[in-house]
């Protein structure tokens, strides 16, 4: 069965989609850590980031690196904090979370969004890349 992340890919589910390639996407994480918490992942269903081949690997990162970039003159934050897990969703994803504090990159404080405010960081984002 295809992954919550593919079936966003293919369109079948929606998402605040920011970015994307023929290799991978960036969309807003719906239950974000801080405001402009973004998902980076690569279009081919892989579990876990190592086990990626070493130049797709390369490329998520430069494709990361690119987002977070614009993520940090888009949102005011101190920097860009970066983190994989997986443990929820088995589907390679980078997790760029603008910071004010360690409590940002913990993944226990939840921050509630509404429609227009997640348009709202898709447009500002977009106006940096
Ligand atoms: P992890 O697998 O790294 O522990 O976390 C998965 C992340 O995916 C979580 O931050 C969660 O909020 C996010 N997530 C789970 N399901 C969806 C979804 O359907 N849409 C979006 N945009 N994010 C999701």
């Amino acid at each position: 069965m295809s992954s919550i992340f593919t079936k966003i890919i293919n369109g079948e589910l929606p998402a605040y989609k920011i970015a994307e390639n023929d290799q991978f996407l960036a969309f807003l994480d719906i239950n974000p850590n801080a405001k402009g918490h973004t998902l980076c992942i690569p279009k081919q269903e892989i579990n876990k980031i190592f086990d990626m081949e070493e130049e797709h690997y390369v490329e998520l990162m430069k494709f990361s690196r690119k987002i977070a970039k614009a993520l940090e003159q888009a949102v005011p934050c101190q920097r860009i904090g970066m983190s994989v897990v997986g443990l929820e969703v088995p589907h390679v994803h980078v997790h760029l979370i603008p910071l004010q504090t360690m409590d940002d990159i913990r993944f226990s404080k939840k921050e509630s969004l509404s429609p227009a405010e997640f348009e709202e960081v898709v447009k500002k984002v977009q106006q940096y890349l």
